[in-house]
């Protein structure tokens, strides 16, 4: 890494967000030298996207391995895709190993941000009713900390909880209970497999069904993370594995041309998962998707079909 030259050292930097990205942006600027940076964060605590999906059962989909920062490969991930918490865990501790935390000022949303042209300076708008300035603003902007929130028809009659899984309410009691889930994407996939596991009764509400590739999910032994200790470089070969990278760019690269080989062979591999794993042809026809693969985010699961025919689902 080069150290800054002394025009940057000197420059003044405020990164919006503490999510993984913003606190990438830290650590770097921090590593390269400059002293002036702050990073505002608008809730409690940093790691964004994972400190807000508490819901049971988030897990990322891209390999712990590849899901890492370079610089600070983690060895003891529990599983090939570790889970929400360990993530959130993972983050907050490079962050605070790196010595970034005093740079992060919690419980400040930044609530506008104008360019002074006449002092060549950036005004900062502050929730606490500051105004700060900076040479820098490096927006590392997630984008899904707006929750999307239906509004069926009902819904204000309806006694029981409703939340958002990005708001999870850990008062709400789903063990044993009947619950809706309202959508069907990955972390609706998620829910399903998690809670078909604990609750009385799971009814999922979905629009349109998806394209599910098959995955393996499997822990890492005590062993494999010895192994990964003692040689790093074990950990850069999964993150960089030509296999998964492969799929995902058969996926990127034929986004637009649904028509081509690439695509026909993510529809025949996510196909054969319906087809070879529900018995029940009336719920195989619910869940095949009747559009191209290419139209939606492919969802990643390992155990899907198997809950939804759990006679909780
Ligand atoms: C359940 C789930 C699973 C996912 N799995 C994967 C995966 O496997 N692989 C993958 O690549 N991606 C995955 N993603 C996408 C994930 O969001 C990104 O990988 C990544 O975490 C985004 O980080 P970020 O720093 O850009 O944004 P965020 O994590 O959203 O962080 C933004 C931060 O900014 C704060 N903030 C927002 N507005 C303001 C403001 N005005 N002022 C101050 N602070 C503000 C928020 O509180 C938040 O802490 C997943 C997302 C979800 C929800």
């Amino acid at each position: 890494m080069q150290d800054a030259g002394q025009n940057d050292k000197n420059l003044s930097y405020a990164i919006i967000r503490a999510g993984i990205s913003g606190i990438l942006a830290a650590i770097k600027l921090h590593a390269r030298g400059a002293t002036n940076i702050l990073v505002y964060e608008k809730t409690t605590a940093l790691a964004g996207t994972w400190l807000d999906n508490r819901y049971p059962g988030p897990t990322c989909d891209t390999p712990s391995h590849a899901y890492s920062y370079s610089f600070a490969l983690n060895p003891d991930w529990s599983a090939y895709y570790a889970c929400g918490a360990e993530i959130n865990a993972d983050f907050t501790k490079v962050a605070t190993d790196s010595g970034i935390i005093p740079l992060i000022r919690f419980n400040t949303e930044v609530l506008s941000c104008r360019f002074d042209e006449e002092h060549c300076i950036w005004r900062i708008g502050l929730s606490t009713g500051e105004t700060e300035q900076a040479d820098l603003v490096i927006v590392a902007s997630g984008v899904l900390h707006h929750s999307n929130i239906p509004d069926p028809p009902g819904l204000d009659r309806y006694a029981g909880k409703a939340f958002h899984s990005a708001r999870w309410d850990d008062s709400a009691m789903v063990d044993g209970a009947k619950v809706g889930i309202i959508g069907g994407g990955s972390t609706s996939t998620q829910l399903v497999n998690a809670l078909s596991k604990r609750s009385a009764r799971v009814i999922q509400f979905q629009r349109s069904p998806q394209w599910i590739t098959p995955v393996p999910k499997f822990p890492y032994t005590p062993e494999q993370r010895a192994a990964f200790r003692d040689d790093p470089s074990l950990m850069a070969a999964i993150g960089n594995d030509p296999q998964y990278w492969a799929n995902i760019y058969r996926f990127t690269d034929d986004l637009t041309n649904f028509i081509s080989s690439q695509m026909a062979e993510i529809e025949a591999i996510c196909r054969q998962n319906p087809e070879m794993n529900v018995s029940d042809p009336d719920l195989g026809e619910k869940l095949r998707p009747n559009y191209p693969a290419g139209c939606k985010r492919l969802i990643y699961s390992w155990e899907y079909y198997q809950c939804v025919q759990l006679a909780s689902v």
